[in-house]
């Protein structure tokens, strides 16, 4: 028989109503996930996923790696299935896992009975499977407490399962559980990490990004489009939007002072920000903010960018350290992306010596020469729509 998936769901939120939607989110997120490997079934039964290779074509090491990556699973377990009787169950540990056990110095049996009605309870599985494996594997010890290999049995309405220690899943909830926000993507470290996190808690992911050519070049924006193809591996497909900035920099660059750039600048993006959100059905913004990291990351300057928008600003990084930042940036594979050496928009006309404590009354007195209606509709003129397709 063929290996199968044995996928084991976050259970804090297996309780009342939500374990419905939870499952059915995550029954499909996964079958779409699966399509580009082959054939696969998904099913859902005693809060376990099974994903099952239907025939000899499907890729099942790729499906494996997928895996990885799908919110909403704690552990995964590679298994093989076979009959619920003794005979079978240790035949197949042995085809299976028997390398393992000749390479380990001590193992113990693990079992867990579901099947209420397979005639053994757990412990004389255990005992039964663990009696036969020493006999055949005289070099390998039983050792209960602190075993060096583990092997698995579990006995399940449709078949016994067999598997070697599971692996962490991704965590988090079923992408699409938790509604769907607008992440401001910078080419920077910081925004794919917000986005991958927002993910994780179960939150669709769309995002925009403000161009500033001629002041930023082409490889900036591919670079940009790369980092969101990156985020996609966790998110799902998404929708990135691009628009066009230069107007509004240079507007600010020629009729504000100087000291209010980066403010005003960051208060257009996310007045837009929020437009294209409502739109597209978001319900909220992620930005990669984090408090004190630099003059625009105050509380003060937070409280004058926050206040031009009404949606819940989601800064899933706003008390984490660079370090930690960086690690996750590592761990999702981001970061080599993020450090490509281009320029941003908010790079280019950077002020000397930006407020750090400005007030509203202060921001919105430098700004009130631009016409901000005006410059906004232009800006939502100019959106320009990428799907961003799935990555592995
Ligand atoms: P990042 O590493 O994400 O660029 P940062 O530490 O460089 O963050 P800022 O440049 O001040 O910080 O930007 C703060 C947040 O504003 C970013 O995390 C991002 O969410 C948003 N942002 C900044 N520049 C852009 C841009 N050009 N397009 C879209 N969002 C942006
Ligand atoms: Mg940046």
């Amino acid at each position: 028989m063929n290996e199968i998936f044995l996928l084991k769901l976050g259970e804090v939120v297996l309780k009342g109503t939500n374990k419905r939607q939870f499952e059915n989110k995550l029954r499909q997120n996964i079958r779409r996930r699966m399509k580009t490997y082959g054939n696969f079934d998904v099913y859902i039964m005693q809060s376990t996923v099974y994903v099952e290779p239907m025939d000899e074509q499907a890729d099942v090491d790729g499906a494996w790696e997928a895996c990885r990556s799908i919110f909403g699973l704690v552990s995964l377990c590679r298994c093989r299935p076979c009959n619920k009787d003794l005979d079978s169950i240790y035949q197949t540990v042995e085809e299976y896992l028997g390398e393992e056990l000749d390479c380990a110095p001590s193992f113990k049996v693990e079992s867990k009975r579901s099947d209420k009605a397979f005639p053994l309870n757990s412990i004389q599985i255990s005992q039964e499977i663990g009696g036969r494996l020493a006999e055949a594997h005289p070099d390998c010890a039983v050792d209960v407490h602190h075993p060096a290999y583990t092997v698995y049995v579990e006995i399940r309405d449709l078949a016994a399962y067999v598997h070697g220690p599971a692996e962490p899943g991704a965590g988090g909830l079923p992408t699409g559980v938790g509604g769907r926000a607008m992440c401001l993507l910078s080419g920077g470290i910081d925004s794919p990490v917000a986005a991958y996190m927002m993910a994780k808690r179960g939150v669709e992911i769309e995002c925009v990004h403000f161009f500033s050519y001629p002041y930023t070049s082409q490889l900036a924006k591919d670079k940009v489009i790369e980092l969101a193809r990156l985020v996609t591996r966790y998110s799902g497909r998404m929708t990135l939007n691009i628009v066009n900035f230069t107007p509004i920099q240079e507007a600010i660059r020629d009729d504000c002072p100087e000291e209010f750039f980066t403010l005003i600048m960051r208060r257009f993006m996310m007045e837009i920000s929020q437009e294209i959100a409502r739109q597209d059905g978001c319900g909220a913004l992620i930005t990669g903010e984090n408090l004190g990291q630099v003059a625009s990351q105050t509380m003060e300057a937070m409280t004058v960018t926050g206040a031009v928008v009404d949606m819940p600003i989601f800064m899933p990084l706003v008390g984490m350290d660079k370090e930690e930042i960086v690690t996750i940036a590592r761990k999702i594979g981001t970061m080599d992306t993020s450090i490509l050496p281009y320029e941003d928009c908010c790079t280019v006309f950077t002020p000397k010596h930006p407020k750090t404590k400005p007030t509203i009354g202060q921001v919105e007195n430098a700004e009130r020469t631009l016409d901000r209606k005006a410059l906004i509709a232009q800006a939502l003129e100019s959106v320009e729509k990428l799907a961003v397709k799935f990555h592995d």
